[in-house]
């Protein structure tokens, strides 16, 4: 049985948490560095990640985690998520960072602001279509060869990746979190799962 940790100082908390518990997969929250001990993978949640950015640093995990991201621990970010698992922000707080663990480009709220939220069915390479709900979400404007496009979106300037993948990292700009469709967080289980064997 695995334990996936859901990173715990801001945002979608507890939507991760039920659509882990739907998976059956027992979820650990994270706050503090003891909380990562014998945890299998994380997740990041949409929020705002100038916040949680600060929040990892005052929290004392941005090391630790840092040294397990480099080492493979397996790790998912959603929206706010993916913003901090990327290796440049654009449009970004001056004192934001970032982990640099997807070789992406991501421009904050590059789909619009708030009041630009849409949802729109996404088809995933292997021929599903989940429910893509954006809000605020952070567009991926440039990628590396390493990066695995797992499904892009077009809003009406050519498709834009919003799922991918690097080795054990994952990030998507969507929140699948939102929806009751568990597809997306099957996908990074399959790969951690992968990954442990
Ligand atoms: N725009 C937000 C940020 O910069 C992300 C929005 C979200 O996670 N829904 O953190």
């Amino acid at each position: 049985m695995r334990t996936v940790g859901v990173l715990a100082l801001q945002g979608d908390v507890r939507e991760h948490v039920a659509t882990l518990d739907n998976l059956g997969v027992s979820t650990r929250l994270v706050r503090r560095e003891a909380d990562l001990s014998g945890i299998d993978g994380l997740i990041i949640p949409g929020g705002e990640s100038t916040a949680i950015s600060h929040l990892l640093v005052t929290s004392g995990l941005r090391e630790p985690l840092c040294t397990l991201i480099g080492g493979g621990l397996p790790i998912f970010g959603t929206c706010a998520g993916l913003i901090l698992l990327s290796s440049e922000v654009l449009d970004g707080r001056s004192d934001q960072w970032s982990f640099n663990a997807l070789d992406v480009v991501v421009r904050r709220n590059g789909y619009g602001r708030q009041i630009a939220s849409f949802e729109v069915p996404i088809a995933i390479s292997d021929g599903a279509t989940v429910p893509g709900v954006f809000i605020r979400a952070p567009r991926i404007v440039h990628w590396g060869p390493e990066v695995t496009v797992v499904a892009t979106h077009d809003h009406g300037d050519g498709e834009h990746p919003v799922l991918v993948r690097q080795g054990s990292a994952w990030g998507c700009s969507f929140h699948p979190e939102l929806t009751s469709d568990v597809l997306v967080h099957g996908l990074f289980l399959d790969a951690l799962q992968e990954a442990l064997r």
